[in-house]
């Protein structure tokens, strides 16, 4: 392992509910990486806001790495088969649920989707993943998977299909804290006949008589379609090796989703190790006291802040001032809150420019000019406070307070700009202000503004009436001045927001 410099990097692992000294893997087949591994999205329809929280929580978290000079290789998975409905064993695939609705073919509502989603991750600065496995490209891998699960006698079948007996799994159920009944009760599990534990989760899902699914797989266990859980297992395995430093997901996958893939994985791998050394869950983001998600209705996106006028970096900055590991309440006023930030900062940095790329502490440490103690001292509680399980909002308060501190040099105050937005990854160095800026929303208004702006509006139409010109443009000026468009139309001037 490359040497790690700094404060000693520590993560909250969910696996035993506590802050731990990060230490990685021994080295692997010659290559000396963390290798990362994050659930990815089910393709089957737009990723709402609350879906992109685990992706910028990932990209923070390799960021991070890169700081310490932790080398790293990234997989996250996209699901275009294998998950039903309702997170279920049975029933009908999600994907093939959407292209029945958009009369398309699975193979377009996936790379539709998949298309949608990267290209938010990029407006987001979320740096891409070494790898992108798509779960239908891995089903022989995992019919093998299943088979040798069988062999070592953790299966058996039903007609639905083939079972994982959780029964067989000692410590199954450790991640979410419960015990084998417990994990199940409240949660929303459908019947299914024969089904020996409520926990027994499906590895493969025949079709159902009389039924022929559009994604289909011949297998041991008749034709069908893999269990969600499996491909995970399956794909991590396979690109980043038997046993990897960190799985990351959204909270939601503690319960449930990750509990069967460490089951199915320690069983498959029976050394007796723990399969992945560290699990690391997002919080929800939460829309009016709810979380968002699509199956409560809520399907708020991206490209719906975008088109109010807010820039996308406005919502990565929205999520780094929060931890990780905290709910974080979605509202207008604490989006506007982060873009006015956001061109504060981006008017404050365009000064400094060009900033150099400072993506490691080693190399802060390098440019920091030797005399300017103060700008080290910044270094310093940047790498304290990224190493404390990813305390993004202290990283951002260190950024601002760095721009108000007179006391460092030019150079200095540039490298530790350039050392922040590395971890936070805004893209302070190349962000134009026209872009932030963008068009703000009525709802961006202070109290009594669009009363302002009205009388302001008729007191010009007033003087244009009078012909006091002077007036007339002194009052344009104003109004330019709060950011507001005038225009004169037959009936009558009207107004927006730039
Ligand atoms: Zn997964």
């Amino acid at each position: 392992m490359a040497c790690v410099i700094g404060q000693q990097l520590r993560l909250y692992n969910s696996l035993g509910r506590r802050v731990e000294d990060f230490t990685p893997c021994a080295a692997r087949g010659g290559e000396q990486s963390v290798g990362l591994y994050s659930c990815g999205p089910t393709v089957y329809s737009y990723q709402h806001l609350g879906n992109m929280r685990p992706y910028v929580f990932a990209d923070t978290l390799r960021r991070a790495l890169r700081w310490k000079g932790i080398p790293y290789r990234h997989v996250v998975n996209i699901t275009d088969v294998g998950h039903a409905v309702a997170d279920s064993d049975t029933g009908e695939d999600k994907l093939e649920v959407a292209a029945a609705r958009e009369r398309r073919s699975v193979e377009d509502i996936a790379a539709f989707y998949t298309k949608d989603w990267l290209a938010a991750l990029a407006a987001l600065g979320v740096e891409p993943a070494d790898e992108y496995p798509r779960a239908s490209a891995y089903v022989p891998q995992m019919i093998e998977f299943a088979k040798r699960l069988t062999e070592l006698g953790y299966t058996y079948e039903l007609p639905s299909g083939l079972y994982f007996d959780t029964s067989k799994s000692p410590g199954y159920g450790a991640l979410a804290l419960l015990d084998l009944e417990g994990q199940i009760e409240g949660a929303r599990v459908e019947h299914v006949e024969g089904r020996r534990h409520k926990s027994d989760f499906a590895l493969w899902r025949a079709e159902e008589p009389g039924v022929r699914r559009v994604m289909r797989w011949d297998s041991p266990w008749g034709w069908g379609a893999p269990g969600w859980h499996l491909e995970c297992s399956v794909m991590s395995m396979s690109l980043l090796g038997a046993h990897f430093d960190i799985h990351t997901g959204g909270i939601d996958h503690r319960q449930l989703h990750h509990v069967n893939e460490i089951a199915q994985s320690e069983a498959y791998l029976g050394d007796g190790q723990p399969w992945v050394k560290y699990w690391l869950h997002n919080e929800f983001i939460l829309l009016d006291s709810g979380k968002i998600s699509k199956s409560a209705g809520h399907t708020l996106r991206l490209a719906n802040l975008v088109e109010d006028g807010y820039h996308p970096m406005a919502y990565r900055l929205f999520l780094l001032g929060g931890h990780y590991r905290s709910q974080l309440d979605f509202t207008s006023a604490a989006l506007d809150a982060a873009q006015a930030t956001l061109v504060r900062l981006v008017h404050r940095v365009s000064g400094l420019r060009p900033l150099p790329l400072v993506e490691t502490l080693a190399v802060a440490r390098d440019l920091i000019p030797a005399q300017d103690k103060q700008a080290a001292s910044y270094v310093e509680q940047l790498d304290e406070a990224i190493s404390a399980d990813l305390a993004t909002p202290r990283v951002l308060a260190l950024l601002q307070e760095s721009l108000r501190d007179t006391s460092l040099s030019a150079e200095g105050l540039r490298v530790v700009v350039a050392a922040a937005d590395g971890l936070l990854g805004l893209g302070l160095g190349t962000l134009k202000a026209a872009e932030v800026e963008g068009r703000r929303s009525l709802s961006s208004l202070e109290p009594g503004e669009v009363e302002t702006i009205e009388r302001l509006v008729s007191e010009r139409t007033q003087a244009r009436k009078e012909k006091n010109w002077p007036r007339a443009d002194e009052i344009r000026a104003e109004l330019d001045r709060l950011g507001v468009q005038v225009t004169d139309t037959p009936s009558g001037p009207t107004w927006e927001l730039r």
